[in-house]
């Protein structure tokens, strides 16, 4: 019998990537090319679409070639991508009529305060379970047709097509055919009610933007269409927003289990089961991934200054050469010494929500020393996220007994036993770290039956497991010390 794969397409904010999965779910392939950020103006950020699907289509053929894996063995596609992006196309063409407008941008700072003023607020949060920010794809669609000349008309006529990243890539590999989306994706809109299930009429028409822009929302797990790969026809059949497919393919499936992904910042997810939850901590409510009989909800929160602290320690203070050294060095002290780093360089998030607040170095006495600020800035990353861990604990009303982790700093041993210490849970790595582009693959794997969903938790075991060894009087203390040196950072002086 000739062996099958799924075709994992990872479409990430920098690069472009390509990962071939196998009947058990090892990862056989990965080709990955990286494309172009354009900077406008200071606080702009955009992407050409056009490379984009460049970039991702000759990735997928690179992959497969390299692999040896013919299109025919190729059993379905998932698709998973950097959320929010906005691109809007000529459906008679399939040509974009701007940049794609990317997550980053703050463009449209001043039309979210326009709304805000108006008094949406409250109604995009209870609709969409968002804050109203720049961040999320509506007052992106609102800035190109406003921006692009004629693209009003023109949207109004029926001739435009407005997609996430994700739908974008469906159009070009269906070649036109097919406008859809998944509710991960549809739901980082800021157009998308959450409840009820479709396009929020109240925020189309404040934000004046035609119906027929809009995509199809499916779910997760779904056919959604055929790509033609080579000469071959090959189902796409699964969707996700990388963070939701990232706690799919950390199975987290579950009400109250959570992964964290220790990246340049940290993005945590708690699947909450069917039930949506309102934060009282700043957290945003979102959704899951789904299949036709689930569409559960997630709570998720970010911190904004992960692994980049660790960048910093070594571009800025040179106090490591690269970022693995910060174990060693950090391992080199038993213990922070009173030194606690509050690395709030751009604000702090969720809990606090303070733009005003700036980074501070706390508890420096005579004895301190780099290993000891090098250990406080590896901690900064596990205090940020037990904050993030608690405020979700407590919205959900929800123990956690796990958390399962992934990115790059999610190798630092030491940073994930001060994890497990700090949060007083388990912390659990998978072998394959490829957790975004795996829960792409396995929406699809599952949708066309490649795989059953008895077994998906055999395909990616924990590889490492993080106990908790820290005695409860003692993690108090070190709780409060940090508790302190964030309200020091958020002192404001005269
Ligand atoms: P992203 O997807 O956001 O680019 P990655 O998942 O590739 O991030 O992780 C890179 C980040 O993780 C960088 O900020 C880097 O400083 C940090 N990092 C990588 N390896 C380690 C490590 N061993 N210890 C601590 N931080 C690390």
């Amino acid at each position: 019998m000739t062996d099958r794969f799924i075709l994992a397409l990872d479409q990430g904010t920098t690069s472009s990537r390509a990962v071939l999965f196998n009947q058990h779910g090892k990862v056989v392939g990965i080709a990955q090319r990286e494309f172009g950020q354009l900077y406008p103006q200071p606080g702009w950020v955009e992407h050409d679409a056009v490379e984009i699907w460049a970039t991702q289509r000759a990735v997928m053929t690179e992959v497969l070639a390299r692999a040896k894996v013919r299109h025919n063995q190729v059993a379905a596609i998932g698709i998973t991508n950097q959320r929010e992006t906005t691109v809007i196309w000529d459906a008679e063409t399939g040509e974009p009529i701007h940049n794609a407008i990317v997550w980053q941008c703050r463009r449209t700072a001043d039309l979210c305060q326009q709304l805000k003023q108006q008094g949406l607020e409250a109604h995009v949060q209870a609709t969409t379970g968002l804050v109203l920010d720049p961040y999320f794809s509506a007052t992106k669609i609102r800035w190109i047709l406003d921006n692009v000349e004629g693209a009003q008309a023109r949207a109004e006529r029926g001739e435009l097509r407005f997609g996430t990243i994700d739908s974008w890539l469906l159009w070009n590999l269906t070649e036109g055919k097919v406008h859809a989306t998944d509710h991960t994706n549809a739901a980082r809109t800021m157009l998308y009610d959450i409840h009820n299930h479709c396009w929020d009429q109240t925020l189309l028409q404040a934000l004046n933007i035609p119906t027929s822009l809009l995509p199809q929302v499916q779910p997760s797990q779904s056919l959604f269409g055929q790509a033609q790969l080579g000469p071959v026809a090959v189902p796409v059949a699964g969707i996700a927003g990388d963070q939701q497919a990232a706690l799919f393919g950390q199975q987290c499936t579950r009400a109250g289990m959570v992964k964290n992904t220790y990246g340049t910042g940290c993005f945590m997810l708690m699947h909450t089961g069917d039930k949506p939850v309102q934060s009282t901590h700043g957290l945003i409510t979102t959704l899951a991934c789904s299949s036709a009989t689930q569409t559960p909800y997630a709570l998720e929160g970010s911190v904004f200054i992960g692994g980049a602290s660790i960048q910093w320690l070594r571009d800025e203070l040179g106090l490591i050469r690269n970022a693995a050294e910060s174990e060693t060095v950090a391992a080199q002290v038993d213990d922070n010494n009173g030194v606690y780093l509050v690395p709030a360089f751009t604000g702090l998030g969720a809990p606090y929500w303070d733009p005003d607040a700036r980074g501070t170095l706390v508890g420096l006495s005579r004895g301190s020393n780099r290993c000891h600020i090098v250990r406080a800035t590896l901690e900064s990353i596990a205090y940020q996220s037990n904050d993030l861990l608690q405020a979700m604990q407590q919205d959900a009303e929800l123990t956690l007994t796990e958390l399962k982790v992934d990115g790059g700093a999610s190798n630092n041993n030491l940073l994930m036993q001060l994890q497990a210490d700090i949060s007083h849970c388990d912390v659990v790595r998978p072998s394959n770290s490829e957790t975004t582009a795996a829960g792409a693959a396995y929406l699809a794997g599952l949708q066309v039956g490649f795989w059953q969903p008895q077994q998906l938790a055999a395909l990616n075991p924990p590889a490492r497991q993080y106990q908790p060894q820290l005695a409860e009087p003692q993690r108090q203390a070190r709780l409060t010390g940090w508790q302190k040196a964030v309200a020091q950072c958020r002192f404001k002086g005269n």
